[in-house]
């Protein structure tokens, strides 16, 4: 489970998180709505511990956090910004990157970043160059660059913004199939509300830097 205690987080003297509290318990998909500039990549940030809040606290459980340092406890956390950095490579060269960087092997690497493109429909692109991917592909490739990481709690921002319908209908299939994959907490940033709730276990709202349920 998740626990958010207190959240607080300003910006130039501008109050975006408001003592913010929430209980993440059960896993699934838990989608998290709002205006623009109401706080939630400020909270999926946080939530991530890609940030620091001005003060509270975000507690992972036992379950997850099995190791007490902070950097391996960072790694079973993903987040999927907005805008993905798309590297000048194939599409494979770019889901493989951040196990790369972890010192996998190159078979390992290989099998998993394969099983990961085909979950997302782009295993026939892996050899094409990412920059040459249409919007909605390179969403599919960067929920590919999530997954592959094997995480056990992900946060989507935005996975479906600026994306045409047929796209959002393939990445909401893909969102779907990651609750039953990875049996974990899945939680959304989104404004569309539609989407949201094609997709939700559970809704929640930000407003006046507040969860609601
Ligand atoms: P959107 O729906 O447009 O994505 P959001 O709900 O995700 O909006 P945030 O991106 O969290 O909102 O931003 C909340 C507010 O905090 C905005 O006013 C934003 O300008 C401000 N903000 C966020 N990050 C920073 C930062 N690093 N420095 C200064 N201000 C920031
Ligand atoms: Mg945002």
């Amino acid at each position: 489970s998740l626990n958010l205690l207190n959240i607080t987080k300003s910006y130039n003297g501008k109050l975006v998180l408001d003592s913010c509290s929430f209980s993440f318990e059960k896993s699934g998909i838990y989608v998290l709505m709002g205006p623009n500039g109401s706080g939630k990549s400020t909270l999926l940030r946080i939530c991530a511990l890609l940030e620091n809040p001005d003060s509270g606290k975000v507690i992972y459980s036992e379950s997850i956090k099995t190791i007490e340092n902070n950097l391996n406890l960072r790694r079973r956390i993903t987040l999927l910004l907005p805008n993905i950095g798309v590297f000048n490579t194939t599409v494979f060269k770019n889901v493989a990157y951040g196990l790369k960087v972890r010192g996998m092997n190159k078979k390992e690497i290989k099998a998993r970043v394969e099983k990961a493109l085909d979950f997302v429909g782009l295993l026939h692109k892996k050899e094409q160059n990412a920059l040459t991917l249409s919007s909605g592909e390179v969403k599919r490739m960067g929920i590919a660059r999530a997954i592959v990481l094997e995480p056990e709690v992900l946060f989507l921002d935005e996975p479906t913004a600026s994306v045409d319908e047929e796209n959002v209908e393939i990445i909401e299939n893909i969102i779907i199939q990651l609750k039953q994959k990875l049996n974990s907490i899945i939680i959304i940033a989104t404004h569309d509300k539609d989407s949201a709730k094609r997709v939700a276990d559970f809704e929640l709202y930000l407003k006046k830097g507040k969860i609601i349920f």
